[in-house]
């Protein structure tokens, strides 16, 4: 009877979402055109404590700082995950957001990878549903712009010993942004250094994983490259992500991309949305490991067409040079079909232009 009656009890107390509003609006004194990936956030956040067990405390309310003790676990042991998510709004102004089932599903795979607690569907999903209800005016109406979806949780223990934390912070901010500065990028394919390795992370959307990238990328930054082609811990062959960007090679009239079964990938929802569209374009689609040996016999032959990066952030990122050791790839972008086909096609169907036939598009 007492089990029965306090499952009652935890499940009214999820679906409570609190609400305090903010008493003024901080877009009146903003232009959300052209404004920076990032900077700038909207008027309110969901905030939610995992505490004893439960999730609890879940609330929306007013954008503020957060005050945290020196011990905080996540900053020493780093129990962090996130994701990244965009709402559009179509030609008549209502609201969208892209497939953000599929995220709240990662988020939860990448919490069960880093010992944290997961997520309920009505706190993500529906927290997320009615902060975006709350903060909609602050999705921009602009081409290529769009608000981005910041879900986040930490581990809160005030204790500097190595265990997994007992408390969490789950929380979701809202950031409008311009369009992506999506200039075709110069790689660099790393031979050296290493994102991820099977038993590893790199799966998971932990934060670790983007502070451990960064040496490498400001080391090719500083030999004028934008961004490394990551490859296997191993032996430096097998290609796995671009930056924090899963990579596609057109060859002939396929699509190639590196497989998820070692889990030194993370599944991107671009590169789903991706895999799905190129099929309907047309083109045979192979999920398989590629070394960039046999790469350089595609480009040798001719048939290495294009390549280029598929994220939230940037969508698809045409790659105009890739470098390994002494041997240059250099792409012809202007004679490129199937990465602005593809971009073409998902911008249409977030931004409604075009009828969302895959069902991706969730309705606020
Ligand atoms: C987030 C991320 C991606 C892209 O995932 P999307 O769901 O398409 O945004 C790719 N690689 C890494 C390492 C990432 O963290």
């Amino acid at each position: 009877m007492r089990l029965f009656a306090a499952n009652i009890f935890i499940m009214t107390a999820v679906s409570d979402i609190k609400i305090v509003k903010a008493t003024s609006s901080k877009l009146k004194d903003l232009s959300l055109e052209n404004i920076p990936f990032g900077k700038y956030f909207t008027d309110h956040m969901l905030e939610a404590d995992y505490i004893d067990g439960e999730w609890k405390n879940v609330t929306i309310k007013p954008y503020q700082s957060l005050t945290i003790d020196p011990s905080l676990a996540s900053l020493h042991y780093g129990q962090a995950i996130f994701e990244g998510i965009k709402a559009y709004k179509n030609p008549s102004g209502q609201p969208y957001i892209f497939r953000p089932n599929d995220n709240f599903k990662r988020f939860n795979v990448s919490a069960e990878r880093m010992q944290m607690p997961t997520v309920p569907e009505e706190i993500f999903m529906e927290g997320m549903h009615q902060l975006i209800a709350l903060d909609s005016a602050w999705i921009p109406t602009m081409a290529d712009h769009s608000l981005y979806i910041r879900p986040f949780m930490f581990s809160t223990d005030h204790l500097i010993g190595v265990r997994p934390s007992d408390t969490y912070k789950f929380m979701i901010i809202l950031s409008p942004t311009g369009p992506y500065y999506n200039v075709p990028m110069k790689i660099y394919v790393e031979e050296k250094y290493t994102r991820a390795a099977p038993g590893g992370v790199g799966f998971s959307k932990n934060a670790g994983n983007y502070g451990g990238s960064m040496y490498a990328t400001a080391l090719a930054r500083k030999s004028g490259y934008d961004q490394v082609l990551w490859t296997d811990a191993f032996e430096h062959k097998t290609l796995q992500e671009v930056g924090t960007m899963n990579v596609f090679f057109i060859i002939g009239n396929t699509a190639v991309t590196p497989s998820l079964e070692d889990g030194t990938i993370l599944a991107g929802v671009t590169r789903d949305s991706a895999i799905t569209i190129l099929k309907d374009m047309g083109l045979k689609i192979e999920e398989r490991k590629i070394t960039i040996d046999e790469l350089i016999e595609h480009h040798k032959s001719g048939n290495l067409k294009e390549v280029f990066g598929t994220g939230t952030a940037a969508t698809i990122s045409l790659i105009k040079e890739l470098r390994y050791k002494d041997y240059v790839m250099q792409f012809n972008l202007d004679e490129w079909k199937v990465a602005t086909g593809l971009k073409t096609t998902i911008d249409n169907i977030r931004y409604g232009k075009v009828a969302d036939n895959y069902g991706w598009m969730y309705k606020i």
